[in-house]
């Protein structure tokens, strides 16, 4: 009986020390700090940044034409076939909205540490191209805004959130959270005309705006992704982002400074989820267009991708240029000059820049000097780690057998003096003695012991 109890008690501290290590090895973050950030010396293409942030569109919900051959989202179907450049935005799991939204705008794959979190808080501080920006203004949902606007040093990071009670505003008609925003863009230029400081800090360069429309995620988890409320939800944003377009572009006197970039933070299964890696969540759309965009290229061979997804979708005629989710900070910082998020393990997707070869290459040296920046200073601390791992093991084997022999000298230290006191006893005890008497006593203790009790007696 013991020994099962014994073998339990032993097999259930294994498990939970081979649970714990998993937190202690993968659960870490990967971030580090202390990095300069690095700017391309050159002038950018664009004066300000739109990005537009479709919160869970499938790539194929967006491409895919409809049987009647027309597009869900005509305008940005245009945008692709005459402005601009497209392509799938591949995201990494857990294809969530927090971890989406911080892979585009600062560049990294979520701190798995802040799972434990549940993703609500910023467990480590990091950068951002809001926070690289000279001003963002965000509209969209709480619980995305929050994070950029609590991240960003300063209080440049503006947001407009509906209230996250109020999100239920929207229960019978998700679109509705889609054209709350679209209200309140345009109310924010329209205000601008009355108020001067608004004015001047709109009119200034390395601006970003951030539209964060959450209607498609809501309507395709509430009605699945093939539902009429979800291919209604993407033409209500398509429509917004024509309208949007034409005020910015009105607004700031067509000035061909800004840059626009459309996208989805992940995708949706056809059984209305997201979280996991199946293609569907995986591949969201890309469309970016404007200053210092590449213009549409036709292709008429064979294009790299093999998936058949440029027959299905009926784009074989124009090129597709795929980027990891994260690529699209360094494009975004690239395209408005400021330094690419220190955290960003991004890789500049030229193919997307319109100008010249030496932007291009400047744009693609600051990029591997950031992200070997961040390489320094992981070795840095390594070393450091190292360092002082190699001085306890200096100072373990230095004093090594310090407490043996600090044992040894108190232990002869502890002889030395009962030897003295029992000397001094000795002699003390042997001045009160009859010399004859001590001398018998001495010669035969135990048969002359009665002499020695009448003696103290
Ligand atoms: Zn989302
Ligand atoms: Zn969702």
């Amino acid at each position: 009986m013991l020994l099962w109890i014994t073998f339990f008690v032993v097999g259930l501290t294994v498990h939970v020390v081979f649970f714990l290590s998993i937190f202690d090895i993968y659960f870490t973050s990967p971030l580090v700090h202390g990095m300069t950030p690095m700017t391309t010396p050159l002038a950018p293409p664009a004066s300000r940044l739109v990005l537009i942030v479709a919160d869970g569109l499938r790539a194929d919900s967006f491409f895919t034409l409809l049987p009647n051959g027309s597009s869900t989202a005509p305008y940005l179907r245009a945008i692709i076939e005459e402005r601009g450049t497209w392509g799938v935005s591949h995201t990494r799991v857990p294809t969530e909205s927090r971890p989406g939204h911080v892979a585009l705008i600062a560049g990294f794959y979520e701190d798995v540490s802040s799972v434990a979190r549940g993703w609500k808080e910023n467990p480590v501080e990091f950068d951002s191209v809001f926070n690289e920006s000279r001003h963002t203004w965000c509209w969209g949902s709480p619980d995305i805004l929050a994070m950029f606007a609590k991240g960003a040093s300063g209080d440049h990071v503006y947001t407009h959130a509906y209230p996250a009670e109020e999100q239920d505003f929207a229960s019978t008609d998700a679109s509705r959270l889609d054209s709350w925003v679209f209200t309140q863009v345009k109310s924010l230029f329209q205000s601008a005309k009355s108020n001067s400081t608004l004015m001047a800090s709109l009119l200034q360069d390395q601006n970003v705006f951030f539209l964060h429309l959450l209607g498609i995620d809501t309507n395709g988890h509430a009605h699945r992704p093939m539902s009429q409320e979800y291919q209604n939800n993407i033409g209500l944003v398509d429509s917004g982002v024509a309208e949007l377009v034409s005020v910015i572009e009105d607004f700031f006197g067509y000035d061909g400074r800004t840059a626009f970039v459309f996208t989805s933070d992940h995708g949706m299964t056809n059984w209305g989820s997201h979280g996991a890696g199946h293609p569907s969540e995986t591949l969201t759309p890309l469309v970016a267009w404007g200053a210092g965009v590449q213009t549409p290229h036709k292709v008429t061979g064979d294009q790299f991708y093999q998936d058949g997804y440029l027959q299905d979708w009926k784009l074989e005629h124009l090129r597709r240029v795929d980027l990891n989710q994260a690529d699209i900070a360094p494009l975004m910082a690239s395209l408005i000059g400021v330094p690419i998020p220190v955290n960003s393990v991004g890789v500049l997707p030229v193919l997307y820049l319109n100008n010249s070869d030496l932007f291009k290459a400047e744009c693609m040296y600051t990029n591997a000097i950031q992200i070997l920046e961040q390489f320094k200073m992981k070795k840095k601390q390594k070393k450091e780690t190292t360092l002082s791992c190699v001085n306890l093991g200096l100072v373990y084997y230095h004093t090594y057998d310090r407490f043996s022999l600090g044992c040894s000298v108190v232990l002869g230290f502890v002889g030395w003096t009962s030897y003295v006191v029992l000397v001094i006893l000795k002699t003390h005890t042997s001045l009160n003695m009859h010399p004859d008497i001590l001398k018998q006593v001495c010669l035969n203790p135990i048969r002359n012991t009665h002499y020695v009790s009448e003696l103290h007696g």
